[in-house]
């Protein structure tokens, strides 16, 4: 057995490099095994450093061919080179020199997917977090910022594009059939942002003119022949850039802005200076063979990316322990922007439910940490919803306390003051301090505390008295012994619904700072353990209305009365929070449910719940994608997590069905107007408005199929589909009701045909078939591992499989007898040989296995532990393994 455990890096143990390395100047000359990298290096030692001091430069396999120091061959006793570090022993005393390091790289045998590889044909890279130490020697770390100068040489014939970051400065004809570019980036920039692709490739052009007059050439690649699905991306990329102005007041920098979408990719895309890296996935859609939630997906990826331009590569992150310094902000520019172009309510219910869907489990379990963590074995595997998503909520907790225009001026100050450097939280967090004069010190808790804070709130009305009483106590259970827990500030929106849900008005609150900005909720804010608000001045007994538009990333238990959240789910004025009351109203159904299915009785939904549901279906006033979020039903991975121990997912799944089925009988004849008013009359169109419609028409379909109990709506609806969202959707519900009819073989197999060409577009239907609700799926899945279109090297199929498998189908992969557990740990296993990274995420599926029911506890665990005792075990999954099982 071999594992690389690897370091303990530690945030404490932070300081800066001795050396600094003003210029970069690299030559690649690109050959599918054997890639030569001369790398020369203007070095400057930095002040008060010792003249002389032996300087260390990072490599991660690496073949060192020669160095030369102020251009002279450097002898064996002044470098020593292993595949991992160089090592100058004694540099010039001199205040600055130059290093100049030729290696050697195979990017044809690079399956990791970092550093320079190879991906259909064409050479790619991947730089962060550290994967530029796989290209050459270099100080690897986002402090380090320096001017990229890049000339590329390949094969004129087999690799006509050559591309890298920044603006091009020259290209030609080298002999022996082969040519070159050279690319110059004027920003200084740390190694991660580096970016080359080279290749050949088809291109969609346009351009953008920047509000002070800049005109900037656009560009997508993708596969030749695939330009047209390249529009729509290019249409998100020309609405960010404006909207990034607009916002923020954020101009564009360069001449050119560059897009490559490749099919092998860990991840969704890569923000490299001038030059985003995509997977294809998200950059290729036509109505054909892309989704509403594919197009959805485009738009708020191009635009992250693109947005990272200034929040990320313009000020970047002085170690990776900031990583949340440029996640969390440009997470939450995303979600604005996608905020601002389609329904603001369906968006920010989307963002909540993937919070608690991902964020809120991992906060919870074993690989629970703070969003910006103080110690890491390998960084890879802290590209998580805590840092992302939590760290995007915090960023939005700032907003709603400083209001719209103390944010603004903090981000203003951000920008003016860091522009070009490689800031910390805390110098973030000092901007808006600032501007907005205001003490952020315990706010600063969020990014340090781990863990989902716990509101507890109680109210009493005193109808002589006229004053309206809320007790509002705060918990944080520490979910790793001995992490702080120490009271945070929670900014609470309310309001206070009198009869029909208009907002009362009141005199004066005690006993907690409150804000009020202009157009804006009014906000308490928490600050103790337990705080005694008193409203003076109420006329009527009111419902609270709290935590609007999900103003905290907290839990609430134990939830509102009941009878105040029937109310709120009618009348709240606030559409998130309605949205919230109907949805916990229906957990707690599907609870009861869960509990009667395991106790032998049938499952049902509540007489209230049926009256609210079909009213919410009836209600034409609210708008159709909103209506659609409404009308579905909590996951069962949801209820899984909510009952929180003990879980039996057969018994959810049961209970999920039994409601769904009840609900859709007593509402069928509103589902059936549903279904037929919204019949798609006018061409496909992406936009919101369209997709609310199909999204409703959708949720319509699934009912009525539960109604009558059988899939002939599905096979209709199936047959005359024009679009993917209409055409996945009606395949899932027929595959997925009814996976042993020939009507739903013949349907998956009339899509495997038509879309055989296509593989971005068949990971729908692996993902389709991984997730029927029934234990045979193991057997199915194993099987779809030797179906043609199947890849163990490709990222993207393995999540659209295995991934899927594992993290949304808990019938399955949860099989009473372990089988789901092994065929993921066997996979696991398989793909770590090749591709740590990806392994490492897919375990991750893994981390709630305590609180399994006994018998799948205990399978589960020996399936994890036969893993780990392995052959060879990477950093990267070691790493997430011991921290499972701790
Ligand atoms: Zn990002």
């Amino acid at each position: 057995m071999r594992t690389e455990t690897g370091q303990v890096i530690r945030l404490g143990d932070y300081r800066p490099s001795d050396y600094l390395i003003d210029k970069t100047d690299l030559v690649f000359r690109l050959d599918p095994t054997r890639t030569r990298v001369t790398a020369k290096l203007q070095m400057r030692r930095r002040a008060g450093v010792a003249p002389g001091t032996p300087l260390t430069l990072d490599g991660d396999g690496l073949t060192f061919v020669g160095a030369r120091i102020d251009g002279a061959d450097a002898g064996d006793n002044a470098v020593s080179a292993t595949a991992d570090a160089l090592v100058v022993n004694a540099p010039p005393a001199s205040e600055t020199f130059t290093l100049e390091i030729e290696t050697v790289v195979d990017p044809t045998a690079n399956t990791q997917l970092m550093g320079l590889y190879r991906t259909g044909g064409n050479y790619c890279t991947q730089c962060e977090a550290e994967g530029f130490r796989r290209i050459t020697y270099f100080l690897d770390r986002p402090d380090v910022l320096s001017v990229y100068t890049v000339r590329i040489e390949a094969d004129r014939k087999d690799v006509p594009l050559l591309l890298s970051n920044g603006n091009p400065v020259e290209q030609g004809d080298l002999d022996d059939g082969r040519h070159y570019a050279v690319w110059r980036d004027p920003h200084p920039k740390p190694s991660y942002l580096f970016a080359l692709f080279a290749g050949n490739l088809g291109v969609v052009e346009d351009e953008f003119t920047t509000a002070s007059g800049r005109l900037v050439t656009l560009k997508i690649y993708v596969e030749h022949g695939k330009e047209p699905r390249a529009a729509y991306a290019m249409d998100a990329l020309k609405r960010s850039m404006r909207w990034d102005e607009e916002r923020f007041g954020l101009e564009y920098d360069l001449d050119i802005f560059q897009i490559v979408a490749v099919s092998d990719f860990n991840m969704g895309a890569m923000e490299n200076k001038g030059l985003n890296i995509f997977n294809d996935k998200y950059v290729l859609a036509d109505p054909r063979t892309a989704t509403d939630q594919d197009y959805a997906s485009i738009e708020a990826i191009i635009a992250h990316e693109y947005f990272h331009n200034w929040t990320g590569n313009r000020i970047t992150c002085r170690d990776w322990f900031q990583l949340c310094l440029k996640e969390g902000l440009t997470v939450y520019r995303d979600q604005e922007f996608s905020a601002d172009m389609r329904s603001r309510p369906v968006k920010r219910i989307g963002d909540v439910r993937l919070l608690r869907a991902h964020q809120f489990p991992e906060d919870s379990g074993p690989l629970a940490h703070p969003v910006r963590p103080r110690t890491y074995r390998e960084i890879n595997n802290f590209y998580t919803a805590t840092v992302y998503e939590k760290g995007a909520e915090i960023v939005r907790m700032l907003r709603t306390l400083l209001g719209a225009k103390g944010f603004a001026a903090g981000m203003d100050l951000y920008f003016q003051r860091h522009d070009g450097e490689a800031a910390t939280i805390e110098q973030f967090l000092a901007c808006f301090a600032e501007a907005a004069q205001t003490d952020l010190t315990q706010f600063a808790l969020w990014y340090d505390q781990p863990g989902t804070p716990n509101l507890a709130i109680t109210t009493r009305y005193d109808r002589t008295a006229r004053t309206f009483a809320v007790t509002v106590n705060q918990s944080l259970k520490p979910p790793v012994a001995g992490t702080p827990n120490a009271p945070m500030v929670i900014p609470i929106a309310f309001a206070l619904a009198g009869k029909n849900g208009s907002t009362l008005d009141h005199d004066a609150v005690s006993g907690a700072r409150t804000m009020q900005h202009e157009g804006e909720d009014g906000v308490l804010v928490i600050t103790e353990p337990k705080h005694e608000i008193v409203f003076t001045g109420i006329a009527e007994e009111p419902v609270l209305s709290v935590l609007r538009g999900f103003s905290a990333p907290v839990t609430r238990v134990p939830q509102a009365p009941t009878r105040d959240r029937f109310f709120l789910a009618r009348h709240d004025s606030d559409p998130f929070s309605r949205w919230e009351a109907l949805n916990s109203l229906a957990m707690e159904d599907l609870i009861k449910a869960t509990r009667a299915v395991s106790a032998g009785d049938p499952a049902a939904a509540s007489d209230a719940l049926v009256d609210i549901f079909s009213a919410v279906a009836g209600d034409g006033t609210f708008d159709n994608a909103y209506r659609a979020l409404c009308l579905t039903l909590p996951a069962e991975t949801d209820i899984a997590r909510e009952i929180g121990r003990d879980i039996d997912p057969d018994a959810i799944n049961k209970a999920r069905r039994g409601v769904t089925e009840h609900l859709a009988k007593a509402c069928e004849r509103v589902f059936a107007r549903i279904y037929h008013e919204l019949q798609p009359r006018n061409a496909y169109d992406p936009g919101a408005e369209g997709a609310g419609r199909r999204a409703l028409r959708n949720v319509a379909l699934t009912m009525l199929c539960h109604a009558a109990r059988s899939t002939d709506l599905a096979e209709q609806a199936l047959a005359e589909a024009d679009n993917m969202t209409d055409r996945a959707h009606a395949l899932m519900v027929l595959t997925h009701l009814a996976p042993e009819s020939e009507a739903a073989a013949q349907a998956l197999e009339a899509f495997r045909t038509a879309f055989r060409a296509e593989p971005i577009v068949l990971d729908k239907w692996f993902t389709i078939q991984a997730t029927v609700p029934r234990a045979e799926t193991v057997e199915t899945v194993q099987a779809l591992t030797k179906a043609p279109g199947f890849s163990w090297d490709n990222p993207n199929r393995l999540r659209s499989l295995i991934g899927a498998f594992a993290t949304g189908n808990p019938v399955a992969f949860n099989r009473a007898d372990g089988k789901g557990y092994e065929l993921l740990c066997a996979a696991i296993g398989r793909i770590d040989a090749k591709n740590p990274q990806v392994a490492a995420r897919l375990m991750t599926a893994m981390r709630a296995w305590r609180n399994l029911e006994p018998g799948r506890r205990q399978r589960a665990k020996t399936a994890i532990e036969s893993l780990r005792r392995g052959d060879r075990v990477s950093r990267d999954l070691a790493d997430i393994i011991d921290r499972t099982l701790a």
